[in-house]
């Protein structure tokens, strides 16, 4: 339903290993929404800490008070409008696969996702929850864990052409504490643009506390950001290009 990224660089921003805080105010500016879970992901000394709950904004706050996140300078968070799987704290999102390595926040319906599930199941694969997005991010993994370079961006571009439906996804591996790969099919993403900062959002509100310098993608369409950098491509991995804009109204 809503989705939050953010990169930032160690010691270069006043925000600096604020990951999370950046991701829960994202997570409330998209409160409006309507949402059934929450939860979120860093990543800091090459480790996934991750925490998830059903209900409010609030609860996950609760839960961070009582066993909190370490600091970090990579985030991912989501709110959740239960597709494939009742609003239980296992179906809320992140989905964190393959040994607590790879987390995935995801809007929208994989339509093939049962499919997938079985030729999973049948390469040895578990699931912890009932989730079409348990499912896409254990395809992720094993691309990934396939691929000679574990180049996360690449691991992507396959997953996608296996995927059907509509999805924004958003991937973070403990192997690259500096990136998060992310991806859209019918289903909306737009990069926040900062100073030694950038940010993903499921629209602009995820991030307009933060910068009004925005660029849009098309769809069919994924990129990897860093604290310094961008780059779209298609699910081909052809170039392309972002339609940058400026976000003219005030949160
Ligand atoms: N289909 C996914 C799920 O049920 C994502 C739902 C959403 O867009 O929040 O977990």
């Amino acid at each position: 339903c809503g989705i939050v990224g953010y990169v930032g660089e160690p010691g270069s921003s006043e925000r600096q290993y604020y990951a999370l805080d950046v991701v829960l105010e994202g997570l409330r500016r998209l409160e409006y929404r309507g949402y059934d879970s929450a939860g979120v992901a860093v990543v800091a000394d090459h480790r996934i800490g991750n925490r998830k709950k059903a209900g409010k904004v609030a609860a996950l706050d609760a839960e961070l008070e009582a066993n909190p996140l370490p600091n970090a300078v990579l985030g991912i968070g989501h709110t959740r409008w239960a597709t494939h799987g009742g609003p239980t704290d296992a179906n809320a999102h992140p989905h964190v696969v393959d040994h607590g390595r790879l987390a995935v926040v995801h809007n929208g319906i994989i339509e093939n996702f049962s499919e997938l599930r079985s030729e999973l199941g049948g390469k040895g694969y578990d699931f912890v929850s009932e989730t079409d997005t348990e499912v896409a991010a254990t395809l992720l993994a094993d691309y990934y864990n396939n691929d000679a370079d574990h180049d996360l961006s690449v691991a992507m571009r396959m997953t996608c052409q296996r995927l059907e439906g509509a999805f924004t996804l958003l991937a973070v591996h403990e192997e690259h504490e500096d990136r998060i790969v992310a991806a859209r099919r019918n289903s909306p993403l737009v990069i926040g643009l900062g100073e030694n900062e950038n940010f993903l959002g499921s629209d602009v509100s995820g991030f307009i506390d933060y910068t009004k310098q925005a660029v849009e993608m098309g769809n069919d369409q994924m990129v990897t950001i860093t604290a310094q950098d961008f780059e779209i491509t298609d699910f081909e991995g052809n170039p392309a290009e972002g339609k940058p804009f400026e976000v003219k109204w005030d949160a």
